[in-house]
């Protein structure tokens, strides 16, 4: 690219950048929050310790961040799996070679299917009216929802979401506001580091019930216990995700399981 001297000074990156790739872009040239390439997804590898990944499903667990090295090929699938194998036991060594299988899963299916994922694979296990477009405040992070908005401000400004918030937004946007799920998985790619064609798509689907047998739900009980109550206590919002599982999927869908 012309017009960008060689050596600029880290904090003259943003500038630079910014300048040079004006109109390209919207928002604010900024750094990422975490730095790209082989030596620095080789160092987070090592940094990494997979001990009590069992507990992944909690916000406050321990995860491995390393999905934008895998996505862009700076790490390989194998590399991380021989890490797990090294340094984790028993339980945690299970779930942290089952999660990086189903990466590897999605892309077999990506393959087999090509870009017939971006359709649904089934039909809904449920009927209901989507619209295509994502809703501006869902876009701005201004739900009214202080969970919801948290999840969005993070996809933004980090370009990153732990998985859990991602199941919760993806079930919040498809099955509370009726949205399609390829909005939202369209959202993912403009902002995620590590958005990925196999995995976002058919996690997408899954979350939706076109790629598994009944739609992704969760309540308020779960987003508090798994996020240790951050943003439900003090919480004044109309919370929609208040009931039990039975109550909920009778509203949201009709039946009850
Ligand atoms: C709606 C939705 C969209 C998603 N979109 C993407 C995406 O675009 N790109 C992407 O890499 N992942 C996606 N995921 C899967 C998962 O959320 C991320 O891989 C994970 O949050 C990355 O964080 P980590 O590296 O700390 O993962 P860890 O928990 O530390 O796992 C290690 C690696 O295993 C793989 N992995 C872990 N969990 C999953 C999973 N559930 N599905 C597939 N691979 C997994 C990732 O490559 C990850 O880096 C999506 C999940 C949902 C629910």
């Amino acid at each position: 690219m012309s017009g960008i001297p060689n050596n600029i000074p880290d904090d003259r990156i943003p500038e630079e950048l910014g300048a040079a790739l004006a109109g390209l872009y919207s928002g604010e040239a900024r750094l990422p929050a975490r730095i790209g390439g082989r030596t620095a997804g080789l160092a987070a590898l090592r940094a990494y310790n997979p001990k009590d990944y069992v507990a992944r499903n909690h916000l406050l667990a321990p995860i491995s961040r390393l999905s934008m090295y895998l996505r862009h090929g700076m790490l390989s699938p194998r590399e991380v799996a021989d890490h797990i194998r090294a340094r984790a036991r028993g339980a945690d060594r299970e779930e942290g070679l089952r999660q990086l299988a189903w990466r590897e899963f999605f892309w077999l299916v990506l393959k087999q299917k090509g870009r017939a994922v971006l359709e649904n694979l089934e039909e809904p296990k449920y009927h209901a009216t989507w619209s295509a477009e994502l809703p501006e405040d869902v876009r701005e992070a201004q739900t009214g929802l202080p969970c919801a908005d948290a999840w969005i401000t993070h996809l933004k400004d980090d370009g990153y979401m732990h998985n859990h918030e991602r199941m919760w937004f993806a079930a919040y946007l498809i099955h509370w506001r009726q949205v399609r799920w390829q909005a939202g998985y369209t959202f993912f790619r403009e902002h995620l580091l590590d958005g990925d064609l196999a995995s976002n798509a058919l996690s997408w689907q899954w979350v939706a019930s076109t790629f598994s047998g009944k739609p992704y739900i969760m309540n308020q009980a779960n987003i508090e216990k798994y996020s240790a109550g951050r943003w439900c206590e003090g919480c004044t919002a109309d919370c929609p995700f208040m009931g039990s599982y039975e109550q909920l999927q009778e509203k949201l869908f009709g039946w009850r399981a």
